[in-house]
């Protein structure tokens, strides 16, 4: 049976990634697995080497004075290490969602956190705008994309401090100049490979400014001079990440993404505010092109419903806990077809009713 995978994260990669991915897994370099060889053998370094360039690539950062690392402990310890590296007093912080409020809840720990603005008292179904950012602040934090929520900043404060991004969950997804970002990391596992490392990509001007030590494992600088070969790197999941990166390239780049991922979006979209069974989880002009959140309106109707996706090949739709109900996630890899199948899932659903 065609499986449509909707999951929010560890989610859908492109199938002639994975069949690389595997090959690599059994013979890579002369019959050795690209998991039983030296990270500093010429071979793996290159692949890393390519990882790194390809990124800022897509994203247009060649040349701009940024360095791409691969890392490990997740975008959670990049709460972290983005305080460790960067807050000296007090940094600006805008809470959409639960991840951004983790990211908060750890600088908390190196200093004084803004709150500039926070959608919680709303259950975070919308993006807060107009808000100000403060000067004298370190830096800057933003979420691009709610991944629980459904909701994604279409449009990004000028910020007159260095602007600091989590997009772990729209990376690679949309055209956007990426240059208006100081720092951006985002965990592989939901737009760019296996879970086990994590991407970022640092400006490195805005580094150094600090007076506390730094651990050398949370320093950005001693990865940077290392070339993100500090230590031992996840070396399959940089692979993968530089496969689907490669994919990524040879479709065309962001640009061409973006345009499949605008059908997928605005077909799903157009299917949950039609049909009158549904209703959407996010405020409208606020929707995620990524995980598009809502709701059954009558809960007698959940058993056949999921009785019906479910036979349909469908996998990972269930809501998150906190939103309830279904989250669609419509990452770079999930195809047209998928929404297709399941938007007719749910029309068949109204026919029913
Ligand atoms: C999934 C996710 C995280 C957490 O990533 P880990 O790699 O599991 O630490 C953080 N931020 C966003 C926006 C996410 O979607």
């Amino acid at each position: 049976m065609q499986r449509h995978n909707f999951s929010a994260g560890p989610c859908v990669l492109p199938k002639e990634v994975l069949q690389k991915a595997s090959e690599a897994l059994l013979d890579f370099d002369n019959g050795l697995s690209l998991v039983e060889i030296s990270h500093r053998s010429k071979s793996f370094v290159d692949i890393m080497e390519q990882a790194r360039a390809l990124a800022l690539e897509l994203l247009g950062l060649e040349g701009k004075g940024y360095k791409a690392l691969f890392l490990q402990g997740g975008s959670s310890l990049q709460f972290l290490m983005v305080a460790q590296n960067l807050l000296e007093k007090k940094a600006a912080y805008l809470n959409t969602g639960t991840w951004a409020d983790k990211a908060i809840k750890e600088a908390k720990i190196y200093g004084d956190i803004l709150e500039v603005a926070s959608s919680k008292a709303a259950n975070y179904n919308y993006i807060p705008k107009g808000y100000e950012i403060p000067e004298d602040y370190d830096y800057f934090h933003c979420t691009s994309n709610n991944t629980i929520f459904g909701t994604q900043i279409k449009k990004f404060p000028k910020s007159p401090i260095p602007m600091v991004c989590d997009m772990s969950s729209d990376i690679f997804s949309r055209t956007l100049d990426y240059s208006q970002f100081d720092l951006i990391y985002a965990g592989a596992q939901k737009n760019i490979g296996p879970a086990g490392t994590t991407l970022v990509i640092v400006k490195e001007d805005i580094l150094d400014k600090v007076s506390r030590k730094i651990p050398s494992m949370l320093d950005y600088k001693a990865h940077i001079d290392k070339s993100s070969m500090f230590n031992t790197p996840p070396v399959f999941a940089v692979y993968t990440s530089m496969l689907t990166m490669q994919w990524l390239k040879d479709l065309g780049g962001i640009a061409a993404i973006e345009k499949e991922n605008d059908k997928k979006s605005r077909l799903m979209y157009s299917e949950i505010d039609l049909n009158p069974l549904f209703k959407g989880f996010a405020a409208k002009e606020d929707r995620s092109d990524m995980n598009a959140t809502f709701t059954l309106l009558n809960d007698d109707l959940k058993e056949t419903f999921d009785t019906m996706w479910k036979e349909a090949g469908i996998n990972g739709l269930d809501g998150h806990r906190s939103v309830g109900g279904y989250r669609a996630s419509m990452y770079n890899a999930l195809s047209l077809d998928s929404v297709k199948a399941l938007v007719e899932v749910m029309s068949e659903l109204e026919s029913k009713a």
